[in-house]
């Protein structure tokens, strides 16, 4: 490889690099904007659900056919990204298949097995674009599906072809130019590529040098520009899933997390003995009213989110026509946090702008509207709680503003009265339980 291509390669790795370092710095500094959470549990179960949900895909095979395709995407990025190895590899060092003679006839095998999920990899992406542009599968077409949520996935899935059928080209003027020059070190047949071949025989050995080398570059720039657009897309869950999964809440899922301020009044209250209450402790807000009143797991799994439409294609408020949308509170989530994370680094007021998690991104009625069921939990394949989030929000709306629904009230109101949601007095309680003897 030419000195002059070798410096090219170094200057566009040191800019990829800088620019994709930046972005995780932006995306850990809006993680950071959430509140400080201990992490609970054994950390040998959290293994378990990195191990089996994100790396084993199992809660995916639930709808086995997207989930085989997905499969073969995810194995292939896994996998294929391996060659980038050697791509980089060879652009410092201005190498050709630096690997190939150290590896000798395994080398080949590796390449065919690349070859092999390139060639699924784009099938798979094939049979998802036209799963969502024309048999136009339901959980992809809610409203909170808007035109940038729609252009996203396209838009991956058409580069993801694209860099597939460039990897495919390359191997296959490689394997004629190996007859050609000797400079190319033999790879020995690569099965797929190799059915490209007859098609560039007849092109010059010129041709054929600027094709490899187009399609080498294109290659590794596009993989450069996908990671660096990956961080801007729900594409981020290729990472995230693995993280989110590790801090997953481990508690059952009807675990709702108490106020140790209102369980030690309610206790005090019933005459029970309560833990006093630690010395100097500022109450502070009960319930979110926007992303810094959330845990950083919660802002997390926002980027976890791959905005499958799993929890709302299961939500019973969704099903029944509510505004709710479990898919759309996680995508409103990080919007709020890409919004005062750009604000914060273009110099703006960041969370002082007048707006709110509640009331500007997620209305009360789609909260509301929220049965608690934990269908969502259930469905979502990277363990991201939407429930959580909303529970925040309706205990700020309820313990803050005093602004639940009226019908709630005297709910509450009852409760808190006659220890039931009826308006009995409390001493008729056990009525029920007494007999006519
Ligand atoms: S917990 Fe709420 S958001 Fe989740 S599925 Fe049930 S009703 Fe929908
Ligand atoms: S929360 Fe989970 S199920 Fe819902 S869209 Fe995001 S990843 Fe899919």
């Amino acid at each position: 490889m030419a000195i002059a291509q070798q410096i090219l390669f170094i200057i566009t790795l040191a800019v990829a690099g800088y620019f994709i370092r930046k972005r995780i710095v932006r995306i850990r500094k809006n993680i950071e904007l959430g509140k400080k959470e201990t992490v609970t549990g054994p950390s040998n179960e959290r293994w378990q659900n990195v191990l089996l949900v994100a790396f084993g895909q199992r809660k995916m095979f639930k709808r086995f056919i997207p989930a085989f395709f997905h499969f073969l995407i995810y194995a292939g990025f896994l996998i294929i990204n391996l060659e980038v190895l050697e791509f980089v590899i060879d652009g410092i060092a201005g190498t050709h298949r630096i690997f190939a003679p150290y590896l000798g006839g395994f080398y080949n095998v590796l390449m065919n097995v690349f070859e092999f999920l390139a060639v699924a990899v784009l099938l798979a992406c094939i049979v998802f674009l036209v799963r969502r542009n024309i048999l136009k599968v339901a959980r992809f077409q809610s409203a909170e599906m808007t035109k940038w949520p729609r252009m996203d996935a396209n838009l991956i899935l058409t580069i993801e072809i694209v860099l597939m059928l460039a990897i495919l080209t390359m191997n296959a003027t490689d394997q004629i130019l190996q007859v050609r020059d000797s400079h190319y070190h033999p790879t020995g047949v690569l099965f797929f590529s190799n059915l490209l071949t007859s098609t560039l025989q007849h092109l010059s050995t010129s041709t054929l040098v600027f094709i490899e080398r187009f399609c080498w570059w294109f290659h590794i720039v596009g993989i450069f520009a996908f990671t660096l657009y990956v961080t801007y897309s729900k594409h981020l869950h290729i990472f995230m899933a693995f993280v989110n999964t590790y801090y997953a809440k481990l508690q059952p899922k009807g675990h709702i997390n108490n106020m140790p301020i209102v369980t030690r009044e309610v206790k005090t209250m019933l005459g029970l003995p309560a833990d006093p209450a630690p010395a100097n402790a500022e109450p502070g807000r009960f319930g979110a009213k926007d992303i810094n009143d959330l845990s950083r797991a919660n802002l997390m799994a926002a980027y976890a989110c791959t905005e499958c439409g799993r929890c709302t294609s299961e939500c019973p408020a969704n099903l029944t026509g509510k505004k709710l949308s479990p898919r759309k509170i996680m995508m409103d989530v990080r919007d709020r946090m890409e919004d005062v994370g750009n604000s914060l680094e273009a110099g703006g007021p960041g969370l002082n702008d007048g707006k709110f998690l509640l009331g500007d991104y997620i209305s009360k009625e789609e909260i509301n509207a929220c049965t608690s069921c934990n269908a969502c939990v259930e469905a979502c394949p990277v363990l991201i709680n939407p429930l959580e989030i909303i529970l925040e929000l309706r205990r700020y709306q309820a313990m803050e503003e005093s602004s639940s629904p009226q019908q709630w009230n005297s709910m509450f109101q009852n409760i808190e009265t006659s220890f039931a949601p009826w308006k009995f007095p409390a001493s008729d309680r056990f009525n029920w339980a007494k007999t006519n003897s």
